[in-house]
């Protein structure tokens, strides 16, 4: 019988951590205390050290996240953000949600990351903010990032919902920056299947900025400062007690389940190698600067995509695709005329890209099922099949 590999099993992880989980849930039935709390204040300071920044604050997502950093920031109708069009659509959607406007940049064609050198012929007077995302695990290129952003007083915010933990450009002997740490906010994610899941929705804000960490936190619980005195407009984003708790026990195997991560990468990148001089088109990922990267997502390019990822389900493989459409074409912003070809790396990125299954519990039997399929398929194809 064939291996079958599922894109993601969570299933697996929790029995690996389950009776750690049901008693951390059992304490917070016990007290009865369900929203912010002390568990999420622990929770915030652990994620702090972690992301080496002052301030963390827990919210309801990483969609919050990002929308309570833009608030924080002041910034609202008819500012301009820039960001990649090649991202999960909260990085655009929370500016669009405060009447500002994303203005989209081409992708670098290698990491998937904003192309530094594309943005300045994008900013005018009424550009505000810089959001890179760090794609599938590895930091957006940040030094040019950070030199426009002071050049042209821009804020940068870091769209590092799935990036808990990767580092950025290391010099030698030292670590790099972690992610999060470098712009003046970064925002994370706790979305079930990110590297750090919660058992529902969670996300949280990271700066060192002691201004900017206030006003998130006030915006959070709409505003009001003490209850009931409302000192600005703010939203109802509060991170639940039972998220913090799960998500402090999974954040002690976070290290490890990382470099399990990182193993499959190299295993993938191994068992990859014959096919790579025989398939053309065939792009694995690649890692700038000697980031600290920690797949997210493992993502290969090849021209026949579409085709693959049919013969791979139908193989018992999973896999998927993100992201299919960009956002620049995307129908809800047809308003901001875009047109195919506009962005022609991001374009490409959508129609070639296919994420394989890697997860902290992925077996190397797996991993070879996966890659053996993939083989098939291309022999199948050099018989003309
Ligand atoms: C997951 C994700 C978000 C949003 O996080 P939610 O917690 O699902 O709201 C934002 N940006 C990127 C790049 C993401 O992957």
């Amino acid at each position: 019988m064939k291996t079958k590999v599922s894109f993601f099993d969570l299933a697996v992880q929790f029995k690996s951590i389950e009776d750690e989980i049901k008693s951390a849930m059992d304490d917070v039935f016990q007290t009865q205390q369900f929203i912010l709390g002390s568990k999420v204040k622990v929770l915030e300071e652990t994620i702090a050290q972690y992301c080496r920044t002052r301030y963390a604050i827990g919210v309801a997502s990483g969609s919050d996240a990002l929308l309570l950093s833009l608030m924080a920031l002041g910034i609202g109708t008819g500012d301009e953000v820039l960001l990649p069009p090649f991202t999960f659509f909260a990085t655009a959607g929370s500016v669009s949600r405060l009447g500002a406007i994303p203005v989209f940049v081409d992708i670098d064609q290698e990491t998937f990351n904003i192309d530094p050198s594309k943005i300045e012929e994008k900013i005018t007077s009424r550009t505000k903010a810089i959001i890179p995302v760090h794609l599938f695990g590895q930091c957006a290129d940040m030094d040019p990032l950070l030199k426009i952003a002071k050049k042209k007083k821009l804020f940068i915010i870091e769209d590092a919902a799935q990036a808990l933990g990767a580092e950025y450009k290391p010099k030698p002997g030292s670590d790099g920056r972690r992610a999060g740490q470098i712009g003046d906010l970064g925002c994370f994610s706790f979305y079930p299947t990110k590297n750090l899941g919660a058992f529902g929705d969670g996300g949280m804000v990271v700066t060192d900025n002691l201004d900017l960490a206030e006003k998130v936190r006030l915006l959070r619980v709409h505003g009001s400062q003490p209850k009931y005195f409302h000192k600005r407009i703010g939203i109802n984003s509060r991170l639940d007690t039972i998220q913090a708790a799960i998500l402090l026990v999974k954040f002690k195997h976070l290290e490890k389940w990382t470099i399990e991560r990182q193993k499959k990468a190299e295993r993938y990148q191994l068992l990859f190698q014959d096919l790579l001089s025989s398939v053309n088109g065939l792009k694995l990922p690649t890692i700038q600067y000697q980031n600290r990267h920690i797949f997210h997502q493992y993502v290969i390019r090849v021209p026949e995509r579409d085709r693959l990822k049919k013969y791979l389900t139908e193989e018992g493989v999973g896999t998927d695709i993100y992201y299919p459409v960009p956002l620049h074409l995307q129908e809800c912003y047809s308003f901001l005329k875009y047109h195919r070809g506009d962005l022609p790396n991001s374009e490409k990125a959508s129609e070639e890209v296919l994420a394989l299954p890697i997860y902290p519990e992925l077996t190397e039997g797996q991993q070879w099922a996966v890659v053996d399929r993939i083989k098939a398929f291309y022999k199948r194809r050099a018989q003309g099949a």
